[in-house]
């Protein structure tokens, strides 16, 4: 469900057709429709109702200050990977106290910067920072409030790259080893144990990986009952898929259902940490047709919008639906969709049926809206492209495209040269 639709065969943003927002920011530009993303996000937050709760949105999947305010004041909070998406989320005035920060390698200035902010909980994911966070809390004469993640050894069955709850994965901890870190941290002196927490990768399209992953957690929770730790924060972290081509992921709602039938009676309180089913339908990256040409095997539609604005396609090779901004009644042709950079890797749609397209007309790239703009780059010196929130007839710059100056920011020519 989104709101770009089409009124009289051009491509609107909620009330706003795109072709005028091209005519204020140029392409590419990534356009999030507001109507989507709140709609979004109620409708998880209802998947939960009636159990104590708190959804922690992933900063990660769209980090926009306009973005995090949007769900700030719907009561969110903020999964957070590092200090930069601590300082966003405050910025855009997430209560620290509804922030949970996750991640493998914490350094210690972001352990020393969450600690003074005072947020919810860290995510432990290994015994040697749960070693150096009780080490920074002492220093600061604070307790710092942690769950362990632990790595419950399920497949997700989603991309390789996203998946992150197997054995060989570098996330969390194993079954055995989390239960001797509780121990130890329990025995620590600037650590309180309040949580538990997993995440088991991304992007995932049925409901049974998550209750197998509950179930296992929940044996855990037990264990560690039995050793006198108690738990009141149940972290479940992210992952629920989306429809980006064909595939059908369960509803928030049945999603919510199975969590919280899996879950039975449980006093904890539990954290979500959705991202990609909250943003990804809700944004789209515009991009305008450069050139055509044939070649001898295939065709090529070259566009201005590249790997360095939407990387998915060649990390992941991840479907994006592309649709016309204005629709014509000519033949589909079938076509590589690629950008202007100088790797064979750079396209967003490979061997695709698209609508007959020439130079200097408009292509939607749909679902972008979650890890578009966060993992784009500088690369081939490209400016980053714009980012605009639409609200029904109206749109905002929510960031605006950077210039050629941003580019060599911070750079300077040292004086032997
Ligand atoms: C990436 C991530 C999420 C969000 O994942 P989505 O698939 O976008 O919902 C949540 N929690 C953690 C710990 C993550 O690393």
């Amino acid at each position: 469900m989104h709101h770009f639709h089409y009124r009289d065969n051009h491509m609107f943003c909620e009330d706003v057709p795109l072709l005028k927002i091209v005519e204020n920011v140029g392409t590419p530009s990534y356009v999030y429709s507001h109507a989507t993303l709140r709609h979004h996000f109620l409708t998880f937050q209802k998947a939960f109702e009636g159990v104590p709760h708190l959804i922690c949105f992933s900063a990660k999947s769209n980090s926009n200050l306009a973005v995090l305010k949007l769900f700030a004041g719907l009561g969110s909070g903020l999964d957070i990977v590092s200090g930069g998406e601590l300082f966003r989320g405050l910025q855009a005035g997430i209560p620290p106290e509804r922030i949970v920060y996750s991640g493998v390698g914490k350094r210690e200035d972001e352990i020393e910067y969450a600690l003074q902010s005072g947020v919810l909980m860290f995510s432990i994911e290994s015994f040697q920072e749960l070693e150096l966070i009780n080490h920074c809390a002492g220093r600061l004469k604070k307790k710092a409030p942690i769950a362990l993640r632990v790595n419950p050894d399920v497949d997700p069955k989603t991309h390789p790259y996203i998946s992150t709850g197997l054995k060989e994965h570098k996330f969390g901890l194993d079954t055995k080893s989390v239960v001797e870190a509780y121990k130890s941290a329990a025995a620590f002196s600037h650590v309180e144990v309040i949580g538990v927490s997993y995440h088991i990768g991304s992007q995932v399209t049925e409901v049974a990986p998550f209750v197998d992953a509950l179930h296992h957690v929940k044996e855990l929770i037990t264990t560690l009952e039995s050793l006198g730790i108690s738990i009141s924060y149940l972290d479940l972290g992210g992952g629920l898929g989306i429809t980006y081509d064909r595939e059908s992921p369960p509803h928030p709602n049945e999603y919510g259902r199975a969590i919280l039938e899996a879950l039975g009676d449980s006093p904890c309180t539990l954290i979500l940490e959705p991202g990609r089913v909250i943003v990804g339908n809700a944004g789209i990256l515009v991009t305008r047709v450069l050139y055509t040409k044939r070649g001898e095997t295939k065709d090529f539609v070259i566009v201005d919008a590249a790997m360095n604005d939407l990387v998915r396609p060649s990390l992941y090779k991840a479907y994006h639906a592309i649709e016309p901004v204005v629709r014509n009644e000519k033949d589909t042709i079938r076509a590589d969709v690629v950008g202007p950079i100088c790797e064979s890797a750079d396209f967003l749609a490979k061997d695709r049926e698209i609508p007959h397209v020439e130079a200097g007309d408009l292509l939607a790239v749909m679902s972008a809206g979650a890890y578009g703009f966060t993992m784009s780059s500088n690369y081939n010196s490209r400016p980053r492209a714009p980012e605009v929130m639409v609200n029904q007839d109206q749109f905002y710059v929510v960031r605006e495209r950077e210039s050629y100056e941003d580019l060599i920011k911070g750079e300077s020519i040292p004086p032997f040269l």
